[in-house]
C-alpha cells in the first residue's frame, strides 16, 4: 500500500487528509465503532507530532520562550538608540508551525520528502507558533531588525515571505530580511570559506554576512530603503531557534548543554520541537 499511496500526488492527499480533519466523519453503520473526527487520537500520528499540535505543555513552553525573548528585547532596546542591531531567528518550528505537514506524513506512513515538503511550502499553509508574531512585531516596533535565517530554499523565499506576512509579520523589507539556504554555499562546495571563517554550522555564513553588512539577499530586488537598512555592519543581539544549530558556532555533536544554558534567555531563545531536528542523526 505504501508505495501506491506515496506515488499519489501529495497535494491531493494533503487536501484529502486536511479535509478529513475538518469535516465530520461519514455516518457509520450501527455495529461499527464510531469513527473519530480527531486524527490526533489515532495511533498513526507520532507522539512528537501529537504533543506539538495539541498539548497544553507545548503551547505554554512556546509562549514562555517568546515572553522571555520579549523581556530581553525590551532590555536591549533601552540601551540601543541606533538601528544597527538585529535579532536572528529561524523560521520553521520557531516562527511558523509545519506540524500539519508532519501529521499528514504520519497518517500516510511516510517520512520527510523534499518533493512533498516543497509542495507544502508552496501552499503557504504553515501556522503561527504561539507568541511568535507578537514578538516579531515587537522587534520592529522597538526599532530593531529581524533576520529570518532559514534552511528553506532561497528559491522559495517569495512563498515563505507571503506565508509569514499572512500570519502577521510586517511586510517591511527595511526591518525584516529573509535569508534562505543556497546549496552552493554548503560545506562540501565551499570548503575554503568554511575553514577561513571557522563556520560550525550552515547558518554561520549568513550570520557573518549580516554582521558585515554584505547580506545582499536582504536588499537585492527590494529597493534602496532595504539596501540602506541592511548594507551596514550589524550587531546580532539575540538568536531564536528550535535547534541548537540555529545558534552561532554550535553543532549538535559539539553542543554542551550546561554552557548553552548560561545564554538561554539572555542571548539565546530556544523553542521545543519533538518532531524532527539535527538530534535525529
Ligand atoms: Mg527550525
Amino acid at each position: 500500500m505504501r508505495p501506491l499511496i506515496a506515488s499519489l500526488s501529495s497535494f491531493v492527499l494533503l487536501s484529502l487528509v486536511t479535509a478529513s480533519t475538518l469535516a465530520a466523519p461519514a455516518a457509520s453503520t450501527s455495529q461499527a465503532p464510531a469513527p473519530t473526527s480527531d486524527p490526533l487520537a489515532s495511533g498513526t500520528v507520532q507522539n512528537g507530532t501529537k504533543w506539538f499540535r495539541k498539548s497544553a505543555e507545548y503551547r505554554i513552553l512556546a509562549l514562555e520562550a517568546f515572553r522571555s525573548a520579549t523581556r530581553r528585547l525590551e532590555a536591549i532596546a533601552e540601551t540601543r538608540y541606533d538601528r544597527n542591531w538585529v535579532v536572528v531567528s529561524d523560521a520553521d518550528e520557531t516562527l511558523i508551525d509545519n506540524s500539519l505537514y508532519n501529521q499528514v506524513n504520519d497518517q500516510l506512513g511516510v517520512g520527510f520528502d523534499p518533493k512533498t515538503w516543497d509542495e507544502w511550502v508552496v501552499k503557504q499553509q504553515a501556522g503561527a507558533i504561539p507568541g511568535a508574531f507578537d514578538f516579531v512585531r515587537a522587534v520592529v516596533d522597538a526599532g530593531g531588525k529581524l533576520a529570518i535565517v532559514t534552511n528553506r530554499e532561497r528559491a522559495r523565499e517569495p512563498e515563505t515571505w507571503a506565508n509569514l506576512v499572512a500570519l502577521g509579520m510586517p511586510d517591511d523589507r527595511s526591518a525584516i530580511c529573509l535569508l534562505g539556504i543556497d546549496a552552493a554555499l554548503d560545506k562540501k562546495t565551499n570548503t575554503e570559506e568554511w575553514a577561513k571563517y571557522g563556520y560550525a554550522n550552515d547558518k554561520d555564513r549568513r550570520r557573518r554576512l549580516l554582521r558585515e553588512g554584505i547580506a545582499q539577499q536582504c536588499w537585492k530586488d527590494h529597493g534602496w530603503a532595504a539596501r540602506h537598512a541592511w548594507n551596514r555592519p550589524l550587531d546580532i543581539v539575540l538568536e531564536v531557534g528550535d535547534n541548537v544549530q540555529d545558534f552561532a558556532g554550535v553543532t549538535q555533536a559539539g553542543a554542551v548543554p550546561e554552557q548553552l544554558l548560561r545564554k538561554i534567555g539572555r542571548r539565546l531563545i530556544l523553542l521545543p520541537n519533538p518532531m524532527y531536528g539535527s538530534w535525529e542523526k
